[in-house]
């Protein structure tokens, strides 16, 4: 049970997944989570480092799907721009929304990652999904609706002990990065 709450790799940001950093994963393809992933709970748009960090990925030929719990028509307006293709309402944690986003990127599902904030959505829909998952922290989660809050203490106990443990891969070094690729 705890495998599938545990993350193949854990970074600050987005902005720490480097093109340098996935090839060495071997993963050419990331779904996105948006809400404290990419912005603000609250925001309208994107970060602005983050709207460049995609840019620079995608210059590097690394293909991006956004894959959020969201309503159709604001996920729409955070991928337009963004020139995204995206799944909305994607039931997270159910794998069914990565599936969709892998399609879109045509992509294999062991060159693929989901990344997200949410141990309880984002990595247990990638897992079901045999994606690899990226965890990173949440953007300001103070901003978060009371049922993601409620998640965060379990979230803590169990990275707290998969840390103890000495289980997934903190963010160290590319060449150090252990990613599971049993897939
Ligand atoms: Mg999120």
């Amino acid at each position: 049970m705890l495998k599938l709450l545990l993350p193949d790799l854990r970074v600050d940001t987005v902005l720490d997944l480097t093109p340098q950093r996935l090839a060495v994963l071997e993963v050419r393809g990331l779904l996105l989570d948006v809400d404290c992933t990419l912005k603000r709970y609250r925001a309208a748009e994107v970060l602005p480092e983050v709207a460049a960090w995609i840019d620079r990925l995608r210059t590097s030929d690394i293909r991006m799907c956004l894959v959020s719990n969201g309503h159709n028509g604001r996920i729409a307006r955070f991928a337009q721009p963004l020139g995204l293709p995206f799944v909305a309402m994607a039931m997270k944690p159910l794998p069914v929304g990565c599936w969709r986003a892998t399609r879109k990127l045509d992509l294999p599902r062991r060159q693929t990652a989901m990344v997200g904030d949410q141990l309880f959505a984002d990595v247990v829909a990638g897992k079901l999904a045999g994606v690899k998952t990226i965890l990173v922290k949440p953007i300001h989660p103070e901003d978060e609706p009371w049922f993601t809050r409620l998640k965060r203490p379990l979230e803590r106990w169990v990275l707290a002990r998969e840390q103890s443990a000495g289980g997934c891969d903190r963010g160290s070094e590319p060449q150090e990065a252990v990613v599971s690729d049993q897939r």
